[in-house]
């Protein structure tokens, strides 16, 4: 199931957390987001393009870790970066601490400890873009 050309089979989304909050994500339970910069890493080799528009709806079901941050209060997707390289290694190039143990990872086999990353305080970010894709 290799693809031969180098479409996308990954992507991070860099989500801004405005303020700290505390939510439940599915079976992890109830954990503090600290307010600031997250750098999520995720994979879809079918439908990429599908997800991404999913992941920027406000409407849906909950159903990944990541909905449940989504879908909280004044979060939003600053920038989508789209990649060839595998999910891991791509979450692993990420310089930031995993604050959610299990975050997005409960298919990981590489030992990233989670798929979501927390690489700042957020602040006088300059150069914010409000892209939504
Ligand atoms: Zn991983």
């Amino acid at each position: 199931m290799r693809s031969s050309t180098s479409v996308p089979v990954s992507y991070q989304l860099v989500i801004e957390v405005p303020s700290t909050l505390h939510l439940p994500v599915g079976r992890l339970g109830e954990h503090e987001f600290p307010a600031g910069t997250y750098v999520y890493t995720g994979s879809a080799r079918r439908g990429f393009e599908a997800r991404l528009a999913r992941h920027a709806r406000a409407e849906k079901r909950l159903r990944w870790h990541i909905d449940y941050l989504l879908a909280a209060p004044g979060v939003w997707i600053t920038r989508i970066v789209r990649s060839s390289l595998e999910e891991c290694r791509l979450n692993q190039a990420v310089k930031g601490i995993v604050t959610v143990p299990g975050f997005g990872a409960s298919d990981c086999t590489a030992g990233c400890g989670a798929h979501l990353r927390f690489v700042g305080a957020s602040g006088k970010s300059a150069g914010r873009d409000r892209t939504h894709a």
